[in-house]
This record gives structure tokens, C-alpha cells and sequence, in this order.
């Protein structure tokens, strides 16, 4: 059986994952779409080899280099914002969501809207929309297949039990490169240092949130949204070997796990295939090699942001949106050299608190007003260097 597929954000790290799962597996998909943000020679690459239907590049200005290099090909060029919703609402079995950034959060609501079976793993989407989005897929009677390796370990742990007998859901953290690094030491992180990731191979700006720790700041409100057991039953511990990728505790102490590579073609093969399973190209996990798994509380001291996090999910509202925008400003400010390391959950902070009276969003553009203007927040933190 063919199914067709649409891949928002093909040019990334999820994206090529996810289109080497399909290059493995290619008489059973059909590309729809693909996109990208502005590398148009690659996206077209890409659309060649598949034969995609349409490519689109949400930069407009680069929709000119798409359609040269698409010319005779048959595929169809698109650009600009709305080009992208469009593509999101084309029909298809499955949409993977792996845009980063609140940039991916109007296509996702698209594919949601049509009713779609979305693979989501553009996690800034969802922490910043929460209530709204997860309104949405209720109401449009839409699957959200989480596929952050952490929620699609819990997704599959939970497969066959019922939420009211969970006690606990422990999100485990690698802890980053500079976990074991000191305050003083954090100052002077480079950013060549904070994406030196040691498990995961990943794009620039969610290796920054794993060194600062607000990765899984973001993923303890995207768990908050997918498996709604109350905030006093979702945890956090540190375990830097990236085996155990999440875990859940049941009433009668009952705790189950989901292991496997540090790669993320297992979980997004777990939601192409899903509510099956299929092939991947890994190594089988040798647990006599890696001989030792470890444990350790998070110390928000040196790592405030999953506190920043905790905080945001108390406060609702607009509060998650805040953060996950004042985040977006400071993390693109720490990789262009404008602000130390220690800054980044600083600006977040800070931004917040100017930002206590905004909204609630009750709608997708309500949602897209307060990521605008806690970014202008953020921004003005920066041009007036109040925090550097
Ligand atoms: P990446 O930077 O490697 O790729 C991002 C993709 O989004 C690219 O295709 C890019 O062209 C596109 N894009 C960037 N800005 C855009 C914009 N403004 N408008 C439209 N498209 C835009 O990122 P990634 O590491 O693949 O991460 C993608 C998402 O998946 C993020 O939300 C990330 O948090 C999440 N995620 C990634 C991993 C991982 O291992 N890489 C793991 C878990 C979750
Ligand atoms: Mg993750």
C-alpha cells in the first residue's frame, strides 16, 4: 500500500532523517509536498528525487531560484507564508511537522484543520499555541503523533493504558555539553561549544536549547498539552547516556520505559509506521557495551530555564508563548556572537515579566499577535543591552 506524505521543513535535520527512512522504504510513499525556509537549490534537489508534486520555500524572495531550478521537472513552484498553509491543507495520509521555530505554527494548524494525521516534531508549534492547537485537533478530529524522541517514548508507554492510572511521566535529559560545567564557566560558553552536542546530531537552534537546558523547558509544556496528567505528575531527571528516552510510572508502581539509539529515525519511523512498526537502518541497542545507565536531578540553579518552563505552564495563558519567542530573539542573538550563554535564559526571564499583561490567545492569530510583540520585547532587551 502507497501513502502520501507532505515533509514541512525537508531541508533540516528531521527532514533528512525523515526522508532517508522514506529513500529506504520508497515504492511504499508518495511525496505531496516538501518545503523549506530558503535553500532552494536543495529543496529542489530533493523534489526531484522523490517527485514531489509541489516544493515550496517560505522566503518569496528565493521562489525565483526555486522555479530555475525546478524547470522542466513538472513540479510545481511555490513561496511565501501562505504558499506553505496551502501546501499544509493538500490531502495526504501523513503530515510531518519538522519546521523549526514558531515560523511552523500556522502550516501545522492547516494540516490540524483538514483533519490530518500530523508526525510533530516542530515542538516550539505546540508550546506556543498549547490550549489552541490542542482544541484544534479535537475539534477537527485530527492524530498528532508526537515524535520529540521523549513524547513519542511516553506515546508508546502509554499504547493500551489509560491515563488515570498513571502516577508519573519522567521526561529524561541528556543534560547537554555543558552539563557539568559552572556558572562562571557557562558565562564563557561559545557557541561552537554549546551545539557540540554529545549524543544527538541535530540543527543549530535545538542544540543551543539542550545545552541551556530550555529544551526540555519546551518539552516538559509540550508533554503538559500531549498527556494532560497535571503538572505535579510530570518530572524531569538527567540521564546523560540518551538510552532511556522517557519513561512512565503507573498507580500500582509499575514503571515503563522506551530505549533505543540516540537517532531520531526511530521515533519518526515509529510514527510513519504507526500503529505498526517498520525497519530502520540502526544498530541493535548493545546494553553490555554501554554498560551504565545514570541518574540526576536537574539543578536549575545553573540551569534555570526548566524553571522558567514550570513557571510559564502556572502563569498559562500567554506565558509559554512569551517564552518560547523571548527564547527564539536570545538563542539567534547567542549564535550571531550578541550575547553570552548564561544570557539566553536571562533574556527569557526578563521578557516575561515585561510581558505579564498580555492576553490570553484564544485563537491561532491571537497566538501569532503575542510571539510578535514578545519578540519586539525581546528585541528591545537586546538593543538596549539591558541584560549583556
Ligand atoms: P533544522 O534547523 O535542521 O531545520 C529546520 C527546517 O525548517 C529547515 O527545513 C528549514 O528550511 C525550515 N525553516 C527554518 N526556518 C523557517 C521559517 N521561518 N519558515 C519556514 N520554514 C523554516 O531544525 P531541526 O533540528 O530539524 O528541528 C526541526 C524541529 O524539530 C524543531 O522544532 C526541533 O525542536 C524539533 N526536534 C528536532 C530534533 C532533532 O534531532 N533535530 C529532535 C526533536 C525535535
Ligand atoms: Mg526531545
Amino acid at each position: 500500500m502507497t501513502r502520501s506524505l507532505t515533509l514541512l521543513g525537508a531541508t533540516g535535520s528531521i527532514g533528512a532523517s525523515t526522508l532517508d527512512l522514506v529513500r529506504r522504504d520508497r515504492e511504499h510513499w508518495r511525496i505531496e509536498a516538501l518545503t523549506a525556509h530558503s535553500s532552494a537549490a536543495e529543496l529542489a534537489a530533493l523534489a526531484r528525487e522523490f517527485g514531489a508534486k509541489i516544493a515550496v520555500v517560505s522566503d518569496e524572495a528565493c521562489l525565483p531560484a526555486l522555479r530555475d531550478a525546478l524547470a522542466g521537472s513538472g513540479i510545481e513552484a511555490a513561496g511565501g507564508r501562505k504558499a506553505l498553509c496551502e501546501a499544509a491543507l493538500r490531502p495526504v495520509d501523513m503530515t510531518v511537522a519538522a519546521i523549526v521555530g514558531c515560523a511552523g505554527l500556522a502550516p501545522v494548524m492547516a494540516a490540524i484543520e483538514r483533519g490530518g494525521t500530523i508526525a510533530l516534531a516542530n515542538k516550539e508549534a505546540l508550546v506556543s499555541a498549547g490550549e489552541v492547537m490542542m482544541q484544534a485537533v479535537a475539534k477537527h478530529g485530527a492524530t498528532l503523533l508526537p515524535t520529540d524522541s521523549e513524547h513519542n517514548a511516553i506515546f508508546q508507554c502509554l499504547s493500551g493504558n489509560r491515563l488515570s492510572d498513571v502516577a508519573k511521566i519522567t521526561l529524561t535529559a541528556s543534560g547537554g555539553p555543558l552539563r557539568t560545567w559552572s556558572t562562571e564557566r557557562l558565562a564563557a560558553a561559545t557557541p561552537a561549544e554549546a551545539v557540540a552536542h554529545p549524543n544527538w546530531s541535530m540543527g543549530a537552534k535545538i542544540s543551543v536549547d539542550s545545552a541551556t537546558m530550555m529544551n526540555k523547558g519546551l518539552e516538559y509544556i509540550e508533554a503538559f498539552h500531549l498527556f494532560p496528567v497535571g503538572l505535579d505528575r510530570l518530572g524531569i531527571v538527567v540521564h546523560p547516556q540518551s538510552v532511556i528516552h522517557s519513561m512512565v510510572e503507573f498507580r500500582d508502581r509499575s514503571t515503563l520505559a522506551q530505549l533505543g539509539p540516540s537517532d531520531m529515525r526511530v521515533p519518526i519511523a515509529s510514527c510513519l509506521a504507526w500503529p505498526h512498526r517498520m525497519e530502520t537502518p540502526l544498530a541493535p541497542l548493545d546494553l553490555a557495551a554501554i554498560g551504565e545507565l545514570t541518574f540526576f536531578p536537574p539543578d536549575e540553579t545553573r540551569f534555570p530555564a526548566t524553571r522558567l518552563a514550570r513557571e510559564a505552564i502556572l502563569a498559562g495563558g500567554s506565558a509559554p508563548a512569551i517564552l518560547n519567542a523571548a527564547n527564539e530573539v536570545a538563542v539567534a542573538a547567542f549564535l550571531a556572537g550578541q550575547i553570552g550563554f548564561t544570557r539566553i535564559a536571562a533574556m527569557v526571564e526578563e521578557t516575561l515579566q515585561r510581558s505579564n499583561d498580555a492576553p490570553r490567545p484564544a485563537t491561532l492569530d491571537e497566538v501569532l499577535a503575542v510571539d510578535q510583540s514578545a519578540r519586539r520585547q525581546a528585541l528591545t532587551l537586546l538593543e538596549t543591552n539591558a541584560l549583556v
